[in-house]
């Protein structure tokens, strides 16, 4: 040990989530001493790069798994409902960043591109229909679009009809104010203003143990370039490892930490960079999920804005590795099962051992069988055309719920201590879109007490904080308006 060194709060990775807490906690308490301590070269290289996931801003404008079907025959928005409302919290902090000249050239990061659902046969578009009904008389979905006109879907998505078989039958519904965006990029320009703002960020640093101390924690962190190790003393640790939250979770020993296990899904996409071919396509096109696939499996085919180039995603294809990060280890699963989470994982794998076997089939598909899926979307695809890469890793969450033991969980959640001295995210979904909402979170449980004003403060930031836009249809309008302007959005309203 041959350093020790001291700041207000650590940031424990650098991906979207920590750029994203850091800058909310400049802006609140610009005095706040914050590190970043991050295992790889450089920031934005695990899931937040923008090849590791597919940069759909998740707004509900397009993603079937949002609305579920109810048993007698309605079908459910209200999950759609709160996820468009969490984006719009993304964007207006982002909006507030451009504006104050935090962040520069937005079109760098958020493109705007139509969303689309798209489904085949008699049965998926009676139930696409319902949703449209249900969907478009809501003030946040007013400008959704629906059609079963061939000509019209031409118009819509026209290398999706090229050569379509005639006899089944098809809908989609199109939004046209859906963006596509470069959270990688955002995640760099974020990092860059902390940077500014005279955050010290350490990349090749891992965080290895965690101890308790009088003010906060002690981190003993090692320098993967010198191998040297040393003690770092911080108030509030946040813990932003992405896929690797879990095991540093668990190094706090915090009770919170206790039945909390983790289960890794991989993902591999296929990508077209043929400009003749990228630039016939312009929007996300998701379809329904297949019976038995996790729900962030959604297959879907999208315009993608990455260095100032478009390019085609087809995906993503899950599939299963232990690893917890793509660049961690195949021990990753097996150690990160405790004494204290070992029946919670042992009736996890009990129950989901149909979602195993799905996942392990999918890692042994052919890339001919992945382009089968693909043509499933875009009927005229060429293998030659189209090469796998490999995305980044989600850890889902599974833990004991009031009414089930091992429980997989599907979504994101904020874990911190009693005394709000450390907060981990855990989870995946819907991910970075969220990320303003998911690390708003995180303050108002571990800083209300130590900021003051930190809800007014907030609210200078991100007016709609606290309120249900569609309940507030002038301040909608006026916030999306505003929003679009300043993030360079073509405004249609
Ligand atoms: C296939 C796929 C598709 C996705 N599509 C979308 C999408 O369309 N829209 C969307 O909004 N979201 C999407 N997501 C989710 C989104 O990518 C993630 O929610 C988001 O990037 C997570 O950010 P993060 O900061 O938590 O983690 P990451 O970006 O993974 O960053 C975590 C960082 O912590 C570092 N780290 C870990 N352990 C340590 C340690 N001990 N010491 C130091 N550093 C450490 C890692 O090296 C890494 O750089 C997708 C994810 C995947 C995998």
């Amino acid at each position: 040990m041959n350093a020790q060194v001291k700041t207000d709060v650590v940031l424990i990775g650098a991906g979207i989530m920590s750029a994203t807490l850091g800058t909310l906690l400049k802006e609140v308490a610009p005095e706040t001493s914050i590190t970043v301590f991050e295992q790889l070269n450089d920031v934005a290289k695990e899931s937040s790069h923008e090849l590791n996931n597919a940069g759909t801003g998740h707004a509900a404008l397009c993603e079937l798994n949002y609305t579920a079907e109810q048993a007698d025959g309605s079908v459910d928005i209200k999950r759609a409902i709160n996820i468009n409302e969490k984006f719009k919290l993304s964007l207006q902090l982002w909006s507030y960043l451009v504006k104050q000249g935090r962040i520069e050239k937005p079109e760098e990061f958020i493109q705007q591109l139509p969303h689309m659902s798209f489904v085949q046969g008699e049965k998926d578009v009676q139930f696409l229909k319902k949703r449209y009904e249900a969907m478009v008389q809501h003030p946040l979905f007013k400008n959704m679009e629906y059609s079963e006109d061939r000509e019209v879907l031409a118009q819509w998505f026209p290398l999706m009809m090229e050569n379509r078989a005639a006899n089944t039958p098809i809908a989609a519904t199109k939004v046209d104010t859906g963006t596509d965006i470069n959270f990688g990029e955002l995640t760099r320009k974020l990092f860059k203003h902390l940077q500014n703002e005279q955050v010290n960020i350490h990349c090749n640093h891992q965080v290895k143990a965690f101890q308790k101390t009088a003010e906060g924690w002690a981190l003993t962190v090692v320098n993967k370039l010198t191998g040297e190790t040393f003690v770092h003393h911080a108030k509030f640790v946040f813990i932003g490892g992405g896929g690797g939250s879990l095991p540093l979770l668990q190094k706090t020993g915090i009770p919170e930490s206790h039945s909390i296990g983790g289960f890794p899904v991989s993902g591999i996409f296929l990508a077209c960079k043929n400009p003749e071919i990228a630039n016939q396509h312009f929007a996300k096109v998701y379809g329904k999920a297949a019976l038995g696939a996790p729900p962030m499996s959604v297959p879907h085919l999208d315009t993608r804005f990455v260095d100032g180039k478009r390019t085609l995603l087809f995906g993503p294809f899950a599939g299963f590795t232990p690893k917890f990060l793509k660049s961690g280890s195949i021990f990753d699963l097996p150690t990160s099962v405790r004494p204290h989470n070992l029946t919670t994982m042992l009736a996890a794998s009990k129950k989901n051992m149909d979602l195993t076997k799905y996942l392990l089939e999918q890692v042994k598909l052919t890339k001919e069988q992945r382009m089968d899926e693909l043509r499933q979307f875009y009927p005229n695809a060429k293998s030659e055309d189209w090469e796998l890469i490999e995305a980044g890793q989600r850890v889902q969450i599974i833990k004991d719920t009031p009414t089930e033991k091992g429980s997989l969980q599907f979504g994101t959640e904020v874990i911190s201590a009693a005394d709000g001295s450390v907060a981990a995210l855990l989870g995946a979904s819907p991910g970075a879109s969220t990320s303003v909402q998911v690390m708003l979170e995180v303050l108002q449980k571990c800083f209300t007490d130590k900021i003051p004003n930190l809800d007014e403060k907030l609210q200078e930031m991100i007016p709609s904080l606290g309120k249900n836009l569609a309940e507030h249809p002038e301040m909608l309008d006026h916030i999306q308006r505003g929003v679009r302007e300043s993030l360079g959005l073509k405004v249609l309203w």
